[in-house]
């Protein structure tokens, strides 16, 4: 069996600016991968280009066998690769009942779309009780959940997640990672990026460290979280 997402010797730059030089890794149907580092590893970089947001310079994305390397990003989001951006990017002056319909863009079936929203209400009530309530005037929770409740809109295979503990309370990060848990028992493939080490090797089956633009250790996620070298650079030592 191929694997769902293959990044092979992945190069971006932006101008002068080498961001990734020479990735690869790969994404299992039904995993949770994680990719962590410190800021300006790339990560950001990586879901960019796996979007096609940022074009790479060279080296292949292979997602379910085909090449999507150089496909517009409305193409990739059609094919089932979704970002939930890191800080959070909903429309600020639109409803949330606007925002999570601007998730399903790319869909047409009516009914369809409907038992999403009402699949977004299920995971966050909260969202519900707010559908005409405008997304800036959210709580930073409530941000982080309408934008991946805007995701889940566009009926993703493979959610890609930038961040999605950054700016919130302890409380509201283990929440959003249970309800990550709970997306991807429902069957959605996750990759999840992440400055919260701890958290995300806590919820993921594999994991990939990221520095200065290449993939410095790779393996299972609770031997990565044993790994000395990621105990002092990413776990608060100890
Ligand atoms: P963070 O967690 O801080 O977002 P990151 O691991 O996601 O970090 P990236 O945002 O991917 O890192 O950045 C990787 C490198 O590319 C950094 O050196 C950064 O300064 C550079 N970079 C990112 N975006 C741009 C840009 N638009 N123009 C120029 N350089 C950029």
């Amino acid at each position: 069996m191929m694997a769902l997402l293959e990044v092979n010797n992945l190069y971006v730059s932006y101008d002068a600016i080498h961001a990734l030089h020479g990735v690869s890794f790969h994404v299992e149907r039904g995993e949770v991968v994680t990719l962590i580092g410190a800021n300006g590893a790339g990560k950001s970089t990586t879901l960019r280009a796996l979007s096609g947001l940022q074009p790479a310079d060279s080296g292949s994305i292979l997602y379910d066998g085909v090449d999507i390397t150089h496909k517009p990003a409305s193409d990739i989001v059609s094919m089932g690769i979704v970002q939930v951006p890191e800080g959070r990017r909903i429309f600020a002056p639109l409803t949330v009942r606007e925002n999570l319909e601007m998730g399903a863009f790319t869909r047409k079936d009516k009914a369809e779309i409907e038992a999403s929203m009402q699949h977004v209400f299920e995971l966050f009530p909260r969202l519900k009780e707010r559908l005409e309530q405008t997304g800036g005037t959210l709580s930073g929770g409530e941000q982080q959940m309408l934008a991946v409740g805007r995701a889940l809109m566009a009926k993703p295979k493979l959610l890609l997640m930038d961040e999605p503990s950054m700016g919130l309370a302890p409380i509201l990060v283990e929440e959003i990672f249970d309800i990550i848990q709970e997306i991807n028992r429902e069957g959605v493939t996750v990759l999840l990026v992440e400055q919260n080490a701890h958290m995300a090797l806590s919820i993921a089956r594999r994991g990939y460290v990221l520095e200065t633009g290449a993939i410095e250790l790779e393996g299972l996620a609770h031997e990565l979280a044993e790994n000395p070298r990621v105990r002092e650079a990413y776990l608060g030592g100890g």
